[in-house]
């Protein structure tokens, strides 16, 4: 009996390979691309045939589908992966298909309510989706903090008793027992958190075999003294704790400072501490005028302001009308960094690529939701080659998956073209690829991506978002029975 069996199961085994592959029959196959894979280092021009979500050969010999993609003089490569997004409405990640981001994460501020997170979005998603536990939103929920998405009363500005840390541990451990993807520290936001709440926090993400993902404190404004003490704070937590840690946004936090704060990040590599960064590739950033950060701005000179634009009316702020919008609330661009400084940040080895975007909204935004990827392939790929076409895929695939996959086991198969990976692909014109949103318009869709599908499914086709379709599936950590 089991001699039997394990002889059917022997010849089931073999039966594949005894058919030659040209005669048979996929789901979908894209023909004569060049097939660019960071991983294994293949450029070449193949075929590729997928079945059931996953990529089951790449092969240089003809293939045959029910949909066939000609991919001629274009580029196939795993579909993005975005560590950093912020948006709500899925109507806004068919933004991010057209950037070919095929799975993004809300990681750096995360979610009070992991559960709740993802049965929102059960069935509705245009791309994958994961979501870390966050400490900030968790201490909001715990401090009866009034903000909406950020602190913006006792959250942001009191320490934390012993008994309120001990209530945000336990809900940062339900999260993470409900297969939060990480733990997400809006440190920033939250100046009154202490050094040990913080580190209580980092030893649970450890025990749990999750990264912290930090947006780090003393970058509050373009000119702030000491912004390698923020980088130095959360390297330490992972030091001491043994969680991997990884900084949001090297071009915004770090500024005039990112390459020594790269440097630093290299050198705490070299010592064994699994610390990981990241860049979006604008010299402003984005964020509410009501949260902490703005507080440091009270006082600036009459010329500091320009630096601010009110988002809703793209007008530039003079102090008088900082402090009017300030008490109103709503989303400031921050116009402080130089393109020197993003432009040697994104070309940075060490550097994944991450877009920090939010729901897209005419006037209401920052391009980065919307081009960032495109952006890094047209102006620093194929303009000014700052870095090559391989380098910016492995930062923009290969890497984010990497981060990832220790808690992750699914993001093994993902940021990869081989036999077995899930089938999320991209497919652009190297030579049309171009972010098209701006500040004062930033619901423009990238040009250039041809195809992106996302578990086999195209939700882009001839360089348009197919309508209706919602493939996106959770991804999400293991899910562990209650203490
Ligand atoms: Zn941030």
């Amino acid at each position: 009996m089991m001699r039997a069996s394990f002889l059917i199961a022997f010849a089931l085994a073999l039966a594949p390979a005894a058919i030659p592959a040209a005669a048979e029959q996929y789901d979908v196959v894209i023909v004569n691309g060049q097939v660019m894979d960071p991983e294994s280092g293949l450029d070449a021009i193949r075929n590729i045939g997928i079945r059931n979500a996953t990529i089951e050969i790449v092969s240089d010999a003809p293939l045959r589908g029910r949909e066939t993609i000609d991919a001629t003089g274009l580029v196939v490569a795993p579909g993005f992966i975005n560590l950093h997004w912020h948006g709500t409405d899925p109507a806004s990640n068919v933004y991010e298909a057209m950037d070919g981001v095929t799975a993004t994460f809300e990681l750096e501020i995360g979610v009070a309510d992991v559960d709740k997170w993802y049965d929102e979005r059960k069935g509705g998603m245009p791309i994958h989706y994961g979501a870390a536990i966050g400490h900030a939103p968790v201490r909001m929920a715990v401090m009866d903090d009034p903000g909406e998405f950020l602190p913006a009363g006792d959250a942001a500005r009191k320490p934390a008793s012993d008994e309120q840390i001990r209530a945000i541990k336990g809900r940062v451990e339900q999260g993470l027992r409900r297969g939060a993807v990480g733990v997400g520290f809006g440190l920033a936001y939250t100046p009154a958190a202490s050094h040990w709440e913080i580190l209580e926090m980092f030893r649970l993400a450890a025990r749990y075999d999750a990264a912290g993902f930090v947006h780090i404190r003393g970058a509050s404004s373009a000119g702030s003294a000491d912004r390698e003490q923020g980088l130095l704070e959360a390297i330490s937590h992972a030091a001491v704790s043994g969680a991997g840690v990884h900084v949001a946004h090297m071009n915004s936090s770090g500024q005039n400072a990112a390459l020594r704060m790269l440097g630093i990040v290299e050198q705490a590599r070299a010592h064994g501490v699994d610390v990981t960064t990241e860049a979006y590739p604008y010299t402003a950033g984005a964020t509410r005028i009501e949260s902490f950060l703005f507080d440091a701005w009270m006082d600036k000179p009459e010329s500091e302001y320009q630096k601010l634009q009110w988002a809703a009316t793209g007008e530039r702020l003079t102090r008088e009308t900082f402090l009017r919008y300030r008490k109103e609330g709503g989303l400031v661009l921050i116009h402080a960094n130089t393109e020197e400084n993003v432009r040697a940040v994104i070309a940075n080895p060490l550097t994944m690529i991450a877009s920090d975007g939010f729901d897209v909204k005419p006037r209401q935004g920052h391009p980065r939701s919307a081009g960032t990827y495109s952006r890094v392939l047209g102006r620093y790929v194929r303009e000014q080659q700052t870095l090559s076409l391989m380098q910016a895929l492995r930062k923009m695939t290969l890497m984010p998956a990497q981060r990832l996959e220790r808690r992750v086991p699914q993001m093994r198969n993902k940021g990869r073209i081989k036999p077995g990976a899930d089938a999320d692909i991209v497919v652009f014109d190297p030579q049309r690829i171009a972010d098209r949103a701006t500040y004062e318009a930033p619901d423009v869709f990238s040009e250039g991506m041809r195809y992106v599908l996302v578990a086999g499914t195209p939700v882009v086709r001839e360089g348009q978002p197919v309508a209706g379709t919602a493939p996106g599936r959770p991804v999400r950590a293991p899910i562990l029975p209650s203490p």
